[in-house]
């Protein structure tokens, strides 16, 4: 295993509840097998140690120091039985077992010369719909960048950050921006967990007042009874994100009817595998779900994107929008989006390509020089 930081930064301060991020910090993967295949995957988080228990700097530690000597040892070919094997010796942890899983499953997709998508169970699409999220704190900016975004066709959904402000404030931000975009845009909130459940029950009103499509976890992710009574009530849709720390949270969810849909997402699922399965207990629960990110960079995206498009239905859609988030391209081809959404790549594996040159300036621990202009100096 070979693991390295990278620090990309952001095209403009991206606001939430719990953080406000100028660069995204990505853990990156590259599992070297005997075979002489190369196989990648990702971890991100959100803010550092702001969003959850888990942080890229130590995602890289786990890493080096306790799976890798477990890697080592196994057959990078049969991959259930390796990751049964890292479960029992390494709890949680789950950002860093998905990037392990994530390049175990590129690696066996170029052995055998197929997308990850085949060997998830297969592709049922080829292209995602993503929206995009408006998180500059500021209404005006906000409304001008979804313009731009509907004007280019690359996004028709938007998703608001809010919780940060006051509710009335956060409303009248929801209210504008639905009342520029009319029918051209569905607009949807996430809170983040930021609130009580008694500033829910009526922010949840006034949204839904405002034309707001969808809440996403609007408080504490433990309060299931609170997500339960908001979903009884709420004239719109209650997304649970935080809640889904893998199937079996997914489940105590399911059973008490906590949402009417989940966000998946691979990271905090505990990889690809654990993602599908949470997407399996929604569909046997009847509850809608929603391709979500940790704000991965290319590689993560490929990855969920393999994962989302063998989902039967999604209809909300995902918010793969990562990889535009970042100022700098990390993939030799870059992903495709175009149309409101991301074409799947196709090529075996994650279908991804690193450009080695950008990775190496974009190493945290990169050796990076300025360009000296002696002549300009001694003049
Ligand atoms: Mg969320």
């Amino acid at each position: 295993m070979e693991t390295n930081i990278l620090e990309v930064p952001t095209v403009r301060p991206h606001v939430l509840a719990m953080a406000t991020m100028e660069a995204q910090v990505v853990c990156l993967v590259r599992l070297h097998c005997s075979d002489g295949i190369e196989g990648v995957g990702e971890a991100t988080t959100i803010g550092g140690l702001s969003y959850g228990p888990e942080s890229p700097e130590g995602i890289k530690l786990a890493i080096d120091r306790y799976f890798d000597p477990l890697l080592r040892s196994g057959d990078a070919t049969r991959i259930a039985s390796l990751m049964g094997v890292i479960g029992k010796h390494v709890v949680g942890n789950h950002f860093a077992k998905c990037a392990v899983e994530t390049a175990l499953l590129d690696a066996q997709g170029k052995r055998l010369g197929v997308p990850v998508s085949e060997l998830l169970g297969g592709r049922v699409r080829d292209r995602l719909p993503v929206l995009w999220t408006l998180a500059s704190g500021d209404t005006g900016r906000d409304i001008e960048e979804a313009e731009a975004m509907l004007a280019s066709r690359r996004h028709n959904a938007f998703k608001l950050k809010i919780g940060k402000r006051p509710l009335g404030e956060d409303v009248a931000h929801v209210a504008a921006i639905k009342r520029a975009l009319g029918d051209r845009a569905s607009v949807r909130v996430d809170v983040n967990m930021a609130w009580d459940e008694t500033v829910a029950r009526q922010g949840v009103a006034m949204l839904a007042d405002a034309g707001c499509d969808l809440v996403e976890q609007p408080i504490m992710r433990h309060n299931r009874a609170g997500m339960a009574r908001l979903a009884a009530r709420s004239p719109i849709p209650i997304m649970a994100d935080e809640a889904l720390q893998g199937p079996a949270s997914a489940y105590d969810y399911a059973t008490a009817a906590a949402a009417d849909v989940f966000a998946v997402k691979i990271e905090q699922s505990g990889g690809l595998y654990a993602a599908k399965d949470v997407q399996a207990i929604a569909q046997a629960a009847g509850i809608a779900v929603y391709g979500g990110t940790m704000l991965e960079a290319a590689v993560g995206t490929a990855a969920s994107a393999h994962v989302f498009a063998t989902f039967p239905t999604l209809p909300f859609g995902t918010e793969l929008f990562g990889p535009l988030l970042l100022t700098e391209e990390i993939l030799a081809e870059p992903l495709d989006y175009a149309d409101y959404g991301l074409g799947v790549p196709d090529g075996p594996g994650l279908g991804v390509t690193l450009d080695e040159e950008r990775i190496a300036f974009l190493r945290r621990d990169a050796a990076r020089t300025t360009i000296s202009l002696p002549s300009a100096r001694m003049a």
